[in-house]
């Protein structure tokens, strides 16, 4: 309160510009010994936030995912997943990798999610066939519309924001850290759905950052409305989306994927 009125005070002074060279030196020493008192009296503890307490996770460690995460496929079926045609999943389950069935379609969750953190391991195949875009060719839909490339990106030159680590026709990725064809790669992809007004119209657009093998390759990009093969994307409204994986005809493989809703 004290160094309140002193400031006031002090102001005041400078507002009726009646300060003579004595009374200016005699505020500002006025005025900084307040300062000094008011640091004083700030304790640690005032910044200090105790509540809330954040719940205990046990981290994501080799094949496991975070204890908090849901976990899509673990490697034994394809229970939470359905063909995005309709109907049962009917890509491969062998020895714990999901691959691609060329021919059989995308395949979805059956659960619908809106802001999350996506894991996903994927492989594309050794035996190297194609080129460009006919490569080891898949991909991650977040919400079922905007696809995270997958592809052989190893020595394969393709258009840059269609490459892995691409928001497919929208973003190039800033750096390309993928391994060789046949080893496992990762994805952490961090994700913020689009928000839209009651006439339909876009509030929001959705940010996305991506990890590829533990580098930065998207950070924070807004997307510009849905994933298009032709043309400019536009949005349209939508709500929670699955989580879709794409039947690009290439033998891409898929372990350990793990979603946790922010
Ligand atoms: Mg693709």
């Amino acid at each position: 309160m004290a160094f309140n009125m002193l400031l006031k005070d002090n102001l005041t002074i400078r507002n009726k510009k009646k300060l003579t060279g004595a009374g200016l030196v005699l505020a500002v020493v006025l005025f900084s010994g307040n300062i000094v008192m008011a640091q004083e009296k700030a304790k640690p503890e005032d910044t200090e936030v105790w509540k809330p307490v954040p719940q205990k996770v046990s981290p994501a460690t080799g094949n496991h995912a975070p204890s908090d995460a849901v976990v899509l496929f673990d490697g034994n079926s394809l229970e939470k997943w359905e063909s995005a045609n309709g109907g049962k999943a009917e890509w491969t389950v062998k020895d714990n990798i999901l691959t691609v069935t060329p021919g059989t379609g995308d395949i979805r969750t059956k659960q619908n999610f809106t802001n999350f953190q996506l894991h996903v391991e994927w492989r594309s195949p050794a035996e190297i066939r194609g080129e460009g875009q006919g490569r080891g060719n898949s991909g991650i839909f977040l919400q079922g519309r905007y696809e995270v490339q997958v592809l052989d990106s190893y020595n394969n030159r393709t258009y840059s924001n269609g490459q892995a680590g691409s928001i497919y026709k929208q973003a190039v990725p800033l750096v390309n850290p993928v391994l060789p064809p046949g080893e496992w790669q990762t994805y952490d992809i961090i994700y913020t759905a689009p928000r839209f007004k009651e006439d339909g119209s876009t509030e929001s657009k959705a940010l996305v950052t991506v990890l590829l093998n533990g580098v930065l390759v998207q950070h924070n990009f807004e997307i510009q409305g849905p994933t298009v093969y032709i043309g400019t994307p536009e949005y349209e409204a939508h709500g929670p989306g699955p989580i879709q994986l794409q039947d690009h005809g290439d033998l891409v493989s898929f372990r350990n994927i793990w979603i946790r809703e922010i």
